[in-house]
């Protein structure tokens, strides 16, 4: 269908989902069919405000449209996308894709076997902030990474490793090209009966060693990442979208964008440490994420976080969630 426009629906469309039907209702190639939410007062609202169309039922929905975004609760993910799939629609999943792994497994097999095509709303790979390391020759051997949000209802139906922490897995794995071989974690529930703080500690194959931490016991937001790797140093602060990286380099002539240089002694040799700040550029994740999954359906582009990366992102939340589990007990 590369030259044909796409014909999409959303279901669910609560907090996030009233942001996927703004982006459906003015992306190119996309025919925006309509929307359906178990809450009709809710799905009214969205339907007046974007002039879309409201199905009374999932059914109903999935006879009009090539493809769906899914964007309802984690522990639903599965049951619809199920259905979707089932029907031969292109399924687009909020993380985390499922709320177990036996889900993700079978969503993914089924695709396969209905030539459909599932992507995964892992949001942060398009963050312009972490895209900036791109011109970076990333090789990390440690990584910080710290997600903290303020206390709200949404989220709650599942621990803060799926809710927040996953988030933060997937951009390991993806700047870590080796696989997990090992894992220590620990957490606290402070607000809710589930896991409320976070803390794990991931070793992988070729020796990065990685420190995650997540809470939504906070005052403020915070999202930061660093990365450290033999001669650089990177501070990504991915709420405010500024990346800030630190190269010891031997000829500061030969790095004419570093915004500072200055001289670094060890062991009687003279380095440089040059500092730059890469230009962030402005777009919109979601509207990016949205795009790629229409025009992946179009066969003009593949999706930037496959089924697969849902389910390898959703594989290491897991055993985090199960030694802190352990860890409590
Ligand atoms: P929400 O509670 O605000 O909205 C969920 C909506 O789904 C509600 O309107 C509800 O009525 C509807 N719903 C529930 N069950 C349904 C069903 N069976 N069929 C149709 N509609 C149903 O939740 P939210 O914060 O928008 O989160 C939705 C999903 O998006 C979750 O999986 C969450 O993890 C994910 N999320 C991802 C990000 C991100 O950064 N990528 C951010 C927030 C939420």
């Amino acid at each position: 269908m590369k030259n044909e426009s796409v014909n999409i629906g959303v279901i669910g469309v609560g907090h996030l989902g009233q942001h996927h039907v703004k982006h459906f209702a003015t992306l190119p190639n996309t025919n925006l069919i309509g929307i359906f939410d178990l809450n009709f007062k809710r799905a009214d609202t969205i339907a007046q405000k974007n002039s879309v169309n409201v199905y009374p039922n999932l059914e109903s929905l999935l006879s009009e449209v090539d493809a769906v975004s899914i964007v309802t609760p984690t522990p639903t993910h599965a049951i619809i996308a199920e259905k979707c799939i089932m029907a031969g629609k292109h399924v687009f999943i909020e993380k985390p894709i499922t709320a177990t792994i036996e889900e993700a497994e079978s969503l993914i097999l089924l695709a396969k076997e209905k030539g459909v095509m599932i992507q995964v709303g892992h949001i942060e790979r398009l963050n312009p902030a972490l895209v900036a390391l791109n011109p970076y020759n990333i090789n990390p051997k440690f990584i910080e990474i710290q997600r903290l949000a303020p206390y709200t209802a949404r989220g709650t139906d599942v621990p803060v490793v799926l809710d927040l922490m996953i988030h933060d897995i997937d951009i390991l794995l993806t700047l870590v090209n080796s696989p997990v071989k090992s894992i220590s974690a620990s957490g606290l529930s402070i607000l809710t009966s589930s896991v409320d703080i976070a803390h794990a500690r991931i070793r992988f194959g070729n020796g990065t060693v990685a420190s995650i931490m997540s809470s939504r016991v906070a005052k403020d937001k915070v999202r930061k990442l660093k990365v450290f790797q033999r001669d650089l140093y990177a501070t990504i602060d991915l709420l405010l979208g500024i990346t800030e990286v630190y190269n010891i380099v031997s000829e500061p002539d030969k790095n004419p964008d570093a915004l500072m240089i200055l001289p670094f002694h060890y062991e009687k040799k003279k380095r440089f440490i040059a500092y730059n700040k890469p230009p962030i550029d402005s777009v919109d994740a979601l509207q990016k994420e949205l795009e790629n999954f229409v025009r992946s359906i179009q066969g003009k582009e593949t999706p930037i976080v496959s089924g697969k990366a849902g389910k390898d992102a959703l594989e290491v939340a897991m055993k985090i969630q199960q030694m802190i589990l352990e860890d409590l007990h």
